[in-house]
C-alpha cells in the first residue's frame, strides 16, 4: 500500500489546476476555441414569485492558457454577456466529437479573465399558483447528453473543479418560507435572501440544490460519528407518504459498511432525498434515490463523487465499481465480453457508456482474480480513494496507478476490454440503479 502513496503525493501537487486534463482545444471556421480553467463562480438565483420567472447572473472568473475563443456551456440562451467590462456575444459550436457547447465570441488572449452573463431558468423550476413560493432542483444524470449544471447555468466540462457561490433571492414575497437541501454551506442573508458556498473541489456534476416550500417533505437530521471521528450530519428527507425513517437507516447502515472498505467519510455531510422505486442519481455526499438504490448512489459518493472521473470516457470506472459492489464483489478467473470501447471513445465525450454496469463489473471482477495475491481489487480502491479523493482521475492515471500497485501489466487487458473496439455481444440491459426517467418525472420529484 506504500508504493501507491509516494506516487500519489508526486502527481497531487497541482490540485484543481486541471486544464492539462482537458480535451484538446479545437479549430472552428471563425477560429480557436480553447478550453478554460474556471477559478471561480458565483450565481445569482432570483426566483420571482409573481412573475413566475426565474434568472441566472453568473459571474465567472477564468484562465486561459493560449488565445482563443473561450468554452462553456449552458443549454438556455445566454444574454447580456459581458468578457472583461466589454459586451460581447456567444456563438453556438460543435466539438470535434459533434456536441454542442458555446463560445464566447471574442478573440481572448492567455491570461485571468471575468465573464458575466444572464440565462432564464426553466428546467426542473415550478412555481406555486399562489405566487408565494418556488421549487427547483438542479438535478443531473451521467448517462444522458449535457445533463450536469449547464441544464442550469453556464459552467465547464467535468475535468474542471472550482468554488461555486450561489445567492438566492425569492422575489415577490417579504417572507418567504422556504427549505433547502444542499451539500454546501448555507446562511440566510436576509429575509429574501440565501448564500450558499460549495466546496472547491466541486465539477459540474458534483453540487445538490434542492428548495422546496417549507414543509413540504418530510426531514429527519442525525449526528454521525465516522470512523475517523469527525461528526457531521446525515439527512434523509421524502414526501410524507414514503418512510423516511427507512432511508436514514439504510444510509447508517452503508455508512458503516463504506467506510469500513474504503476509509473516512470525505464529504462535508451526507443529504438521501428518498424518491420512489426507479433508481437514483448521484452528488458529492448526497443523492436522489430510490431505496433499492441508495446502496449504490452512496458508494458513488466514494467513486464517482470522491476520486472523480474527468470525462464521460472515464466515467466506466465509477459505474463499473459501484455494479461489481451491486453484484456481491464477484471474483472471475476470466472476462465475459470479448472486449469493449467504453473507456476510449472521445476525448471530449462528456456522458458514461451505458454498457459500463454490466462490462465494467466483469472487468473489476477479472481484475480482483489477478490481484487475489495483494488482497485483492478492494485494497487498491482503499488506497486510491485515500490518495486521489477529491481529485480528478482519468483511465490512464487508474490503470498506471493499479500496475504500480501490483507490479502487474494491465496493457493488453485495457487495450482489449476498456479501449478496444467496439462490441455489441448480447443486448445490455437498462441498469436499475440509473432508470432513465422523463422530464416529467423528474419535475415531479420537486
Ligand atoms: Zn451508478
Amino acid at each position: 500500500m506504500k508504493k501507491i502513496f509516494s506516487l500519489a503525493f508526486f502527481l497531487s501537487t497541482s490540485a484543481f489546476a486541471n486544464l492539462h486534463l482537458a480535451p484538446p482545444d479545437f479549430e472552428v471556421k471563425w477560429g480557436r476555441a480553447v478550453f478554460v480553467d474556471i477559478k471561480e463562480a458565483s450565481y445569482n438565483l432570483t426566483f420571482d414569485v409573481e412573475s413566475k420567472v426565474a434568472t441566472v447572473q453568473s459571474r465567472i472568473v477564468f484562465e486561459n492558457k493560449t488565445e482563443g475563443l473561450p468554452i462553456f456551456d449552458v443549454i438556455p440562451n445566454p444574454y447580456d454577456i459581458w468578457l472583461d467590462g466589454k459586451k460581447v456575444k456567444y456563438s453556438n459550436a460543435k466539438d470535434p466529437y459533434g456536441q454542442d457547447l458555446r463560445l464566447v465570441n471574442s478573440l481572448t488572449t492567455p491570461g485571468a479573465h471575468v465573464l458575466e452573463l444572464k440565462n432564464t431558468l426553466s428546467a426542473n423550476t415550478s412555481f406555486s399558483s399562489s405566487g408565494k413560493s418556488a421549487s427547483s432542483a438542479f438535478w443531473i444524470r451521467d448517462l444522458k447528453y449535457r445533463k450536469f449544471l449547464e441544464q442550469y447555468l453556464p459552467t465547464n466540462f467535468e475535468y474542471d473543479q472550482f468554488p461555486m457561490t450561489f445567492n438566492v433571492e425569492i422575489k415577490g414575497n417579504k417572507k418567504p418560507s422556504m427549505d433547502f437541501y444542499v451539500n454546501g454551506d448555507i446562511t440566510q442573508t436576509s429575509p429574501t435572501t440565501w448564500r450558499i458556498n460549495y466546496p472547491a473541489y466541486f465539477t459540474s456534476s458534483s453540487l445538490y440544490f434542492h428548495m422546496t416550500p417549507k414543509g413540504s417533505k418530510r426531514r429527519i437530521e442525525e449526528e454521525y460519528t465516522s470512523i475517523s471521528g469527525r461528526k457531521f450530519k446525515m439527512i434523509a428527507y421524502s414526501e410524507p407518504y414514503l418512510k423516511t425513517s427507512d432511508f436514514m437507516k439504510y444510509s447508517k447502515e452503508i455508512m458503516a459498511e463504506l467506510e469500513k472498505d474504503y476509509g473516512p467519510w470525505a464529504h462535508s455531510s451526507w443529504i438521501a432525498y428518498g424518491t420512489l422505486p426507479g433508481g437514483g442519481m448521484e452528488h458529492s455526499g448526497a443523492t436522489q434515490t430510490s431505496i433499492g438504490a441508495l446502496d449504490h448512489e452512496m458508494l458513488h459518493s466514494y467513486f464517482a463523487k470522491g476520486v472523480m472521473p474527468a470525462s464521460g470516457d472515464d466515467g466506466w470506472m465509477d459505474e463499473g465499481i459501484a455494479s461489481w459492489r451491486d453484484y456481491g464483489y464477484q471474483r472471475l478467473p476470466s472476462v465475459s465480453f470479448s472486449g469493449s470501447n467504453i473507456g476510449r471513445q472521445s476525448a471530449y465525450k462528456r456522458n458514461t457508456d451505458d454498457r459500463s454496469y454490466e462490462y465494467g463489473r466483469a472487468f473489476f471482477a477479472y481484475l480482483d482474480y489477478r490481484l487475489q495475491d495483494m488482497g485483492g481489487l478492494k485494497a487498491f480502491l482503499r488506497g486510491y480513494f485515500a490518495a486521489y479523493n477529491q481529485t480528478i482521475v482519468t483511465t490512464e492515471h487508474f490503470k498506471n496507478n493499479l500496475e504500480f500497485f501490483s507490479g502487474l501489466d494491465l496493457s493488453a487487458d485495457f487495450e482489449q476490454y476498456i479501449w478496444g473496439k467496439n462490441s455489441s455481444n448480447g443486448s445490455v440491459k437498462a441498469n436499475p440503479k440509473h432508470l432513465p426517467l422523463t422530464e416529467q418525472q423528474l419535475r415531479n420529484l420537486l
